[in-house]
């Protein structure tokens, strides 16, 4: 019977403990939000028949459990719950918990839903004291052996547990400093040539340490060493660094760890004895290849720490070849049975293989597209499977500059390639050295590019590393914690890089065999893709992808990625039901749009084709004016820019849509600032210095953003509204007199009333009329607007009646919603986002229930009024993944983003499809 609680309502036992061994387990990697994601693939793996040692796994409940009553657990866990639990381990082993002459021993290990590398606790060789480890030594035939797992258990029980760890970063590691210290008195190099007289003395001395630093007795019971440790394991789901993956990767704080409890197996027993981790593909290329690292006669976290520099796992078919057979046949049915790329992790004990973990593998952009297009040739998954596989967020990843190959070369050539690592994550980074996470920190918020440089990292660097271009390190391999995150973070990635010799207290890193010495600040280039790294800054070029679809300089046949991109594109096309269109506001933009799949121009902004040379001078002129008879000679100057815009854009996108919003200059964007601008300006409108600036002066607004600006300015200056409808009728026309039709869809920005609306769009069918019969070309157009002021989405119905389509401008809907500045936010949005206020910046992705809800409003008041009402979005959000989603839930026709988010919006349509 499963062990459990007794809920007094209903009298059922809940149950918090679901045990696993060989060939059966109480759960199932469908549980992973009970068991975690390490306890939910543990029992499966178990269920499989695949190799596990022993164990149980605490759910997550029992951690929310924890929190929510001051750290406390539910009735008889430890009492009954666990004690029971552990006797089945016991009997599956023939060994038992605190016995001196068979000891079991086992690990305590965090895992939560999602996997975050690194950021917990995890305890080894728990049950361990002074009597059992004579038992192990007995056992095992290696006192030594014995020994330094309990030095190993005291060091991890006193740092994680008992709370012995370095103040700060810069002091030394307590224990580190103990094993020093005996090493040099004993007047030897490695751990290794510690015997068991040597390792008997280390232990006692950690121990005193333990009780002088922290005023606590190192625990012989087992049983209280348990306690202890699961508690530690809880915790740690609350310490800063989890708590800073946790809002990097938008994971939530009630989710709560499991906490896995299981019999050690041990690696480092001697020579017959490993341990590893391997991917059952390449997960930075996605290649079919097995690939892994192991070490022999090693523990489970040397491998991923980067002590030791392990081995490739082919070298495991050479010196353990039954093992590397087993391991090889354990790959395939994980990959069938997951059918997904597996990430696992393993222990060789005694000549005997035991899988202590499996989970799916991060993978970069590339090998997500390529391994879910494989696996579907393969006949593994389907299409539909495929395109869930891949974040639209990795797509975006093959789309990323890589460094021009010529210039990369050179620097080759002229001696700065430094040293060459493990290319641990693909793209291109150029930046500025730094060697710990906090200055990394400073230095981005300077606005430099950094390069995060560390001997090894630590998940205490995850804060550098999200800030930095790319992450170099001078220890661990392809599975190290500094791969693992990079990758997931889509971070530029070397590790492993041993030519380098870096000195955190000089501030300087050395490269073997040269003089060379860099310091903190200077330029330096990594190519994350080869593992290359090269001294100064190097030019950053183009994608494969970018260079078929937009530059044209490479043809699709050369490029490996195209094929699994446009199979991907197709697929996300046969899917999706948001139309994709694209923020372009010249001819070369809305070609770009096109080349990635955009069906339309979603916003084209006319206030940005004035901002060059000329252009801006007439704009100026026009908002300067004194009268009407001056504004209207500027806007005739501005009249034939304008019409030739429109004819450029309207003929580069064929007889697609294109949506032209009629003019939004926020006053302060446009306005000379200086006196020497304003000086040139008055020049050239030969008008006083003194006359202008006061114009200038008379202008100011306290809000420009909720200035005059939008609609206003038309209703104030009706003129201007003419010139651009008559620019757009007449670039229409001249189209259709070239045999292709277009339908302009002219877009009214800034309304709040649906009076608003119906003043200006009076004005437009006015204006157009008159262009139509002035040209005897009939000329179809709609005419909309925005819906970007609160008022606006409240009174949609109304406004509606006037519209022929509306567009969601959720950059300034986000800004009066939630009165923020869209401009100046971002200096206490990051900590509103530390405080959990927001789980993403409201900027970037929609904020659903508030923002969103007026939306969803608004889509319906508008439709009830007229049910073929186009709906579409053109904010920032038009590019985000999650606010794709929630468009396509809200039934809008279209998304519009800019021209490079194209392709990541196709795909995020598709998913939002696929999932609803
Ligand atoms: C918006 O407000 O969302 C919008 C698209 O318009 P702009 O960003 O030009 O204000
Ligand atoms: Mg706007």
């Amino acid at each position: 019977m499963p062990t459990s609680e007794i809920s007094s309502s209903k009298n059922v036992r809940k149950q918090y403990i679901y045990k696993f061994s060989g060939g059966r387990a109480e759960g199932d990697a469908s549980m992973k939000n009970l068991l975690g994601g390490k306890g939910a693939n543990l029992a499966e793996m178990a269920n499989i028949g695949l190799p596990v040692p022993p164990g149980f796994t605490i759910s997550t409940e029992v951690c929310t459990w924890y929190y929510e009553h001051q750290q406390s657990y539910p009735e008889n866990l430890f009492e009954s719950d666990i004690p029971e639990a552990l006797r089945s381990v016991e009997e599956a082993l023939g060994k038992k918990f605190g016995d001196p002459e068979n000891p079991l021993l086992i690990s305590v290990r965090s895992g939560a839903r999602a996997s975050m590398p690194g950021m917990m606790d995890t305890i080894l060789n728990l049950g361990l004291n002074d009597r059992t480890v004579e038992g192990l030594a007995a056992k095992s035939s290696n006192p030594r052996f014995a020994w330094d797992c309990y030095r190993r258990f005291v060091q991890m029980y006193g740092d994680v547990v008992l709370g012995l760890r370095p103040a700060d970063k810069k002091q030394k590691d307590p224990f580190e400093e103990i094993l020093e210290a005996e090493k040099e008195k004993l007047g030897v190099r490695e751990d290794t040539e510690l015997g068991t007289t040597e390792l008997q003395e280390i232990v006692r001395l950690y121990k005193k340490a333990i009780l002088e630093h922290t005023g606590r007795t190192f625990p012989d019971d087992p049983h209280e060493q348990l306690q202890g440790a699961v508690g530690a394991v809880f915790e740690s789901w609350n310490n800063e660094r989890a708590q800073v993956y946790r809002r990097l990767n938008h994971i939530p704080g009630y989710w709560g760890t499991a906490c896995n409890v299981q019999a050690m197996v041990f690696g480092n027993m001697g020579e017959d004895c490993g341990t590893g981790v391997a991917f059952t593909r390449d997960a930075a290329t996605g290649e079919n290849v097995f690939y892994g690292e192991f070490l022999m006669n090693a523990q489970g976290e040397d491998v991923v720490a980067g002590i030791r520099t392990p081995l490739e796992i082919a070298r495991l078919k050479e010196e353990k070849p039954e093992i590397y057979r087993q391991l090889d046949g354990i790959r395939t049915t994980l990959e069938q049975h997951y059918r997904d790329m597996m990430d696992i992790e393993f222990t060789i004990e005694s000549g005997t293989l035991y899988m202590l973990q499996c989970r799916v593998g991060k993978r970069t952009g590339p090998a997500a597209l390529k391994i879910a297009v494989d696996m579907f040739r393969e006949g593994l998954i389907d299409d539909r499977e495929a395109l869930l596989r891949i974040e639209p967020e990795q797509l975006n990843q093959l789309l990323r500059p890589v460094f021009d190959m010529k210039e990369k070369q050179a620097a080759i050539e002229a001696g700065r390639l430094l040293a060459k690592g493990l290319n641990a994550g693909p793209g291109a980074a150029t930046g500025k050295i730094c060697f710990n996470a906090t200055d990394a920190a400073e230095l981005s918020r300077r606005g430099e590019a950094v390069i995060l440089v560390r001997i090894e990292t630590s998940p205490e660097d995850i804060k550098g590393m999200a800030v930095s271009e790319g992450i170099l390190t001078e220890r661990g391999g392809m599975t190290s914690h500094a791969a693992l995150v990079a990758r997931q973070m889509g971070k530029v990635c070397v590790a492993g890089c041993g030519a380098l010799s870096i000195d955190y207290q000089k501030g300087e890193m050395r490269v073997e065999g040269s003089e060379i010495v860099l310091r903190e600040g200077d330029d330096i280039s990594l190519d994350g893709t080869t593992g290359e790294v090269i001294a100064g800054s190097l030019p950053t070029r183009n994608s494969e992808i970018v260079e078929v679809l937009v530059d044209g300089t490479r043809k699709p046949e050369d490029a490996p990625s195209w094929e699994v991109y446009r199979q991907l594109m197709e697929w996300a096309d046969r899917y999706r039901r948001l139309q994709i269109r694209a923020n372009a506001d010249q001819p070369d933009q809305a070609a770009t749009a096109l080349t990635f799949g955009a069906e339309g121009i979603g916003l084209c902004r006319t206030e940005h084709m004035f901002f060059g040379g000329e252009r801006i001078q007439a704009m100026r002129e026009m908002i300067l004016a004194d009268n009407l008879e001056e504004r209207n000679t500027a806007i005739q100057k501005l009249l034939p820019y304008q019409r030739d815009d429109f004819y450029g854009l309207f003929r580069t996108m064929g007889s697609r849509p294109v949506t032209i919003r009629l003019l939004d200059p926020p006053l302060h964007e446009f306005l000379p600032g200086s006196d020497e601008e304003i000086m040139r300006l008055a020049l050239k409108m030969g008008k006083p210095y003194e006359h202008v600036k006061e114009r200038i002066a008379d202008l100011h607004e306290f809000n420009p953003m909720l200035g005059l600006r939008g609609c206003r300015l038309g209703i104030l200056h009706p003129e201007i509204t003419i010139m651009q409808v008559q620019a757009i009728m007449e670039a229409a026309c001249r189209l259709r007199q070239e045999g292709l039709e277009v339908v302009p869809e002219i877009m009214v920005p800034l309304v709040s009333t649906h009076r608003e609306l119906e003043i200006t769009a009076e004005l437009i069918h006015k204006t157009a009329r008159s262009v139509v019969a002035e040209q005897w070309t009939g000329v179809r157009y709609l005419v909309g607007t925005m819906i970007e002021v609160p008022r606006a989405a409240i009174t949609s119905a109304e406004i509606a009646r006037a519209a022929d389509f509306f567009s969601y401008g959720t950059n300034d809907l986000t800004q009066m919603t939630l009165g923020m500045s869209r401009d100046d936010s971002g200096q206490y949005l990051p900590s509103y986002q530390q405080h959990d206020v927001f789980a993403r910046n409201p900027f970037e992705s929609i904020d659903i229930a508030g923002v969103g809800k007026l939306i969803s409003m608004s889509a319906a008041d508008g439709r009830s009024v007229k049910p073929d009402l186009k709906l579409g979005i053109c904010g920032e959000h038009g590019g985000d993944p999650a606010s794709v989603e929630f468009c396509h839930k809200a039934g809008l026709n279209y998304v519009s983003c800019s021209p490079y988010r194209v392709p990541v919006a196709r795909l995020a349509a598709a998913r939002a499809a696929l999932l609803d």
